[in-house]
């Protein structure tokens, strides 16, 4: 690992044209999965040749370069990040930048491979972990994540504590699937110490059928409908905690634990967005809910020395857009970008 930069010698942070320094790279390190979510993939997901990806050593340099760049916050996320082979050695190559301009290495995982890895993560600098998790029922869970077991996540997220990992849970609200459960998971996560984010059901990625476990027409659920609901039980306080990106967080007084709502439908945090990311392939998505990308595989291997590349990123941070255009279309359950979630990992 080279010795940290001097301020002279550092590139110039990355802004883009609405004046938003970019401060939070998000690294989708495998599209593959060993969950079949029903709102994310279909049964049978064809995923990318290997030959398409970049390694793992592509993958530390690209995220060097940003980091260099001005970037604080690297996520790491998929598919499943923890399914990629060697994928611990990405992560101490990237927790080696920790205090050397990175603030932050996490990742957001299904949980899966935790019981095992947890411990590995701690010890590379990782801090904070989001683990999505919809349901505490286990047919639920199996139904939803189609090939997931309930007791192995749960054994993930005590590992994780234990670990000395705080854990937040990302659950994904779904009308007439787990609409019934925000009670008790709100319950679990302050009893055990877990911030808890709700999400609203994305359009992203065709899943097949209209009305199969891929409509997300007949899923989707306003979260302003479950806050008021949750509101008639828990006593919510507004608090002003932001994490750069669109959750608003409430306090649940009765159990003292941290309640976020992501409403990606709306345009509220665009203004705010400090935040790109990058696919298994090297390609840069400047906004989760547009389909303009920049290619960075062409720039990193065209030569060792990160000018081009730099020029590269440049170009792309460049066409960052303003905001994106997220609709549920109500007489189409179509996608509004075509890319599944697990392509850029959320
Ligand atoms: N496999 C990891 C996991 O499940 O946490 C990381 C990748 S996953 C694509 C990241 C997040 O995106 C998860 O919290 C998942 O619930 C969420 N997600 C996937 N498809 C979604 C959709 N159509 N709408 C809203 N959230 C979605
Ligand atoms: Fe896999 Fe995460 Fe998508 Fe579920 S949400 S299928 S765990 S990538």
């Amino acid at each position: 690992m080279d010795a940290p930069l001097s301020a002279d010698a550092r590139p110039a942070p990355l802004v883009d044209p609405y004046a938003r320094p970019i401060s939070y790279l998000r690294v989708s390190v495998t599209d593959r999965c060993d969950f079949r979510c029903v709102y994310c993939m279909s049964e049978d997901m064809h995923f990318l040749p290997k030959a398409e990806l970049l390694t793992l050593e592509e993958m530390a340099r690209l995220c060097g370069a940003f980091v260099r760049r001005g970037v604080r916050k690297l996520r790491l996320t998929g598919g499943e990040p923890l399914v990629r082979r060697n994928v611990m050695w990405l992560v101490r190559e990237l927790g080696s930048h920790l205090g050397r301009g990175l603030d932050e290495l996490t990742l957001t995982t299904n949980g899966s491979q935790l019981a095992k890895y947890a411990g590995e993560l701690a010890a590379a600098g990782v801090r904070r972990i989001n683990v999505s998790l919809d349901t505490l029922d286990p047919e639920k869970f199996a139904a939803i994540t189609r090939w997931g077991r309930l007791d192995q996540v749960l054994a993930g997220i005590d590992a994780a504590k234990a670990a000395g990992l705080a854990v937040k849970i990302n659950a994904v609200a779904l009308k007439g699937v787990n609409d019934g459960e925000f009670d008790r998971l709100v319950e679990w996560c302050g009893r055990d110490g877990h911030d808890l984010t709700l999400i609203e059901v994305m359009p992203m990625g065709e899943l097949g059928g209209e009305s199969g476990p891929g409509d997300r027409l007949a899923q989707y659920l306003p979260l302003s409908m479950v806050r008021a609901d949750l509101k008639k039980r828990w006593t919510l306080e507004e608090t002003d905690y932001r994490t750069g990106g669109p959750a608003r967080y409430w306090r649940v007084k009765e159990t003292g634990g941290r309640l976020g709502f992501i409403t990606p439908l709306t345009h509220n945090f665009c203004e705010s967005c400090n935040r790109v990311r990058l696919t298994c392939t090297g390609m840069l998505y400047m906004c989760l809910g547009q389909d303009d990308s920049a290619d960075l595989r062409t720039p990193l291997r065209a030569s060792p020395d990160d000018a081009v590349l730099d020029a590269a990123i440049r170009e792309a941070i460049a066409r960052k857009p303003k905001g994106h255009d997220f609709v549920i279309d109500r007489r189409r359950a179509g996608a509004a970008v075509s890319r599944h979630m697990s392509v850029t990992g959320g």
